[in-house]
């Protein structure tokens, strides 16, 4: 089995929908409630699993109940909670998020436990890196800890995957670390300056970035596919048509599959389909986890679209 090391966050999501979203000191009331399991680490870990990797997922959860919550859910899901920190200071990374009748939403986000994830952390579970085959993380825990664990992988001979979300600046000194940078649109543009709505434009951007010493990069652009540019090549694939119904976690869909493939040893454009195909089918269903699909899904979407 392919073999994905995923380090990075996990929350729990607290969601009302609401009819309206409320203005500054109001309360509307009238809402529905749910919660649900996200941080963008936990869904990538999930979304690899579900593609048909073998994950180990490092992150750092709260001695409370929603730090229990998200380790029993992973453990359901059949992932393996062996590289799960406890942490006694801070509580596990909650957001909040209120939904309009629109689909409009505001989100309050206490990350807690999350960025608390140290560098000495990592050095202590070097073990479940050097395991791996493809390292993938991303910007919900502190950046020195992100560093050190691109630094581990690449030293031990992983692939190393960074999906730079939520948007950061990212120094030389990381960009130099990374074989693949996966940031969308936003955070292609964030990381440039450039403004990125385009194929050309997203390899305008992915050519900087390039320059600052990443490896490859690929640019997701939602419905329009992705943009993938290494050295003096740009080659852009189209989206596989869907009707999409929310977009949520199209990104970590793309991100996780993408991991499983590259682990597999699959060529870069046979792993960047298999990427599209996952955001594909994630955005046809609603929720975070709960719509990021199976390898079977993936793979016979991508068998009836060659028909
Ligand atoms: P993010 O969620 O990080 O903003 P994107 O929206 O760029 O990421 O989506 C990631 C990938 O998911 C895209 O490259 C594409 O392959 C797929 N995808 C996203 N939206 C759609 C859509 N409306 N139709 C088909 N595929 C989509």
């Amino acid at each position: 089995m392919p073999r994905v090391v995923v380090i990075g966050s996990a929350n729990v999501d607290l969601t009302v929908r609401l009819e309206r979203l409320p203005h500054m000191g109001e309360t509307v009331s009238g809402g529905e409630f749910y919660s649900s399991f996200g941080g963008k680490g936990a869904n990538q870990a999930v979304a690899a699993h579900k593609a048909g990797a073998d994950v180990r997922f490092l992150a750092k959860v709260g001695c409370d109940h929603n730090g229990e919550a998200i380790v029993e859910h992973l453990e359901s899901l059949g992932l393996t909670s062996a590289g799960i920190l406890r942490d006694e200071s801070r509580h596990s990374g909650v957001a909040l998020i209120m939904v309009d009748r629109t689909g409009n939403n505001a989100i309050a986000v206490a990350s807690g436990s999350n960025w608390n994830l140290t560098e000495g952390e990592i050095r202590r579970g070097e073990s479940h890196i050097s395991w791996g085959q493809v390292l993938l993380t991303q910007l919900e825990i502190p950046l020195p800890t992100v560093k050190q664990a691109l630094r581990l992988a690449k030293a031990r001979g992983l692939v190393t995957v960074l999906n730079p979300a939520p948007a950061h600046f990212l120094p030389e000194e990381v960009l130099s670390l990374v074989d693949i940078l996966t940031p969308n649109e936003t955070e292609a543009g964030s990381l440039t300056g450039i403004d990125v709505g385009t194929v050309d434009e997203a390899a305008r951007a992915a050519g900087k970035l390039l320059e600052s010493g990443v490896a490859q990069v690929i640019v997701t652009l939602g419905k329009e596919g992705c943009c993938w540019v290494r050295e003096d090549r740009a080659q852009s694939f189209p989206s596989f048509p869907v009707v999409a119904v929310d977009s949520t976690a199209a990104g970590d869909a793309f991100n996780g599959a993408l991991a499983c493939a590259v682990a597999e040893g699959r060529s870069m454009e046979e792993a960047i389909r298999f990427g599209n195909a996952a955001g594909a089918i994630a955005v046809t269903r609603r929720g975070a986890q709960d719509s990021l699909p199976t390898r079977d899904e993936i793979i016979d979407l991508l068998e009836r679209s060659q028909r």
